[in-house]
């Protein structure tokens, strides 16, 4: 039987992510377009197929992952997930080893050697580009959602023909609510506690005229938060804030958000970034496989929302792939950085599930980040010509 503090433990846990669910249905309210649009739907033939490609990022090692010291580390992929897909245990980042380059290489089929910093957009036209021109489709079709906050050009590409007006919907939730906290601090009195209650409490004032008014059912009973719930739910948001671990929790907000916007827009094509694991370049291996555990949870709850979806079950392929690895562990400090481009960095794994792809599968041919956009192209049925990657041919689409 648990003791009392295991479980207040866990109902703590429980309650933060509920304030996570609020948050994101919080920034979804104020942040996503508004389906002024939805006249508009009818007037283009929406795809009967939906991709998902999820970075298991930022940054995991294949020791830390799929080699059998890692299973730990990912139970649900090892026993809910891979059982149900095709496992490639040899996936190679043949580019440069940093997020906004190795994801804008998933994004495009084609290498980028642009700033890892995400001051450049792709070089080459993203599949959003070419999905959208060629099917005349809406932006609330393709989305990216990412944690790492260096994303925010990598929904399109300046290639002539291409760009912003085929461009992907761009969201990177942990920012936004690190903007919003910004401008509920910006104050006379400047940043402090105090501010960042005054934010929560504007949030609190929203959810009082009604959190169903977010889109969400957040919790069961009524429409008024009662006092006591709100007492708790202020005080999870306030030490939810003043929790020197929240930038860790940026991956749970990013999978709230990715299910809200599953929910309002169903789109086609949707590129979801993790990214938490890379604390790891503050040189805690316990906070990086935490974050990798938490990945494990979400990619398996993402996949259960997919089959509880009717717009999403039956029709849709999700591949899951960490855009990275790190450093090698020659002086047992690797796994804090992933510049070096040794093995260690590029070796990773690739996992792909649903439609189209054999279960119980594996095939040991090495394939490249960049196979993943040509596959996805045939998935979705457009073309996307002169790509650096190959189809995956082990996929039956
Ligand atoms: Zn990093």
């Amino acid at each position: 039987m648990a003791n009392k503090s295991e479980r207040s433990w866990r109902e703590w846990k429980t309650q933060r992510r509920d304030v996570l669910r609020v948050i994101a249905a919080f920034l979804a309210e104020h942040f996503l377009p508004r389906r002024a649009f939805a006249k508009k739907i009818g007037t283009y033939s929406k795809p009967s197929h939906r991709v998902i490609i999820v970075t298991f990022g930022g940054g995991a090692r294949y020791q830390d992952t799929l080699a059998p010291e890692g299973w730990r580390n990912i139970p649900h992929l090892t026993q809910d997930l891979i059982p149900q897909g095709l496992l490639y245990p040899t996936a190679i980042n043949d580019g440069i080893t940093d997020h906004y380059n190795s994801s804008a290489a998933l994004a495009t089929g084609n290498w980028q050697p642009v700033d890892p910093w995400g001051s450049q957009p792709p070089q080459s036209p993203t599949l959003f580009e070419y999905f959208r021109k060629e099917r005349k489709l809406p932006a609330e079709e393709a989305w990216v959602i990412a944690t790492n906050k260096s994303f925010g050009l990598i929904g399109s590409s300046q290639v002539r023909g291409f760009g912003d007006r085929y461009a992907a919907n761009v969201i990177l939730p942990k920012q936004l609510l690190l903007d919003a906290i910004q401008r509920a601090v910006s104050t006379d009195k400047g940043p402090g506690v105090e501010n960042r209650e005054a934010f929560a409490k504007q949030m609190l004032s929203a959810l009082d005229e009604g959190y169903e008014g977010f889109g969400w059912q957040v919790y069961e009973s009524g429409h008024q938060i009662s006092r006591e719930l709100k007492y708790s739910l202020e005080k999870a948001l306030l030490d939810y804030f003043n929790d020197p671990r929240v930038p860790s929790s940026g991956d749970t907000l990013t999978f709230f958000m990715t299910k809200e916007i599953m929910r309002r827009f169903s789109p086609s094509l949707m590129l979801v970034n993790f990214w938490d694991m890379d604390i790891a370049h503050f040189g805690s291996y316990s906070l990086h496989l935490q974050a990798i555990m938490r990945t494990d949870r979400l990619v398996w709850e993402l996949w259960q929302y997919v089959q509880s979806s009717p717009d999403y079950r039956g029709r849709t392929t999700m591949f899951v792939i960490p855009e990275l690895g790190r450093d090698g562990d020659a002086d047992g400090n690797g796994f804090c950085n992933h510049r070096s481009g040794d093995p260690s960095c590029r070796h990773v794994w690739l996992l792909a599930l649903g439609e189209g792809v054999p279960r119980r599968a594996g095939s040991e041919r090495p394939i490249r980040h960049v196979d993943i956009a040509p596959t996805a192209a045939e998935i979705l049925g457009f073309k996307a010509p002169g790509l650096e990657g190959k189809p995956l041919v082990e996929l039956a689409v």
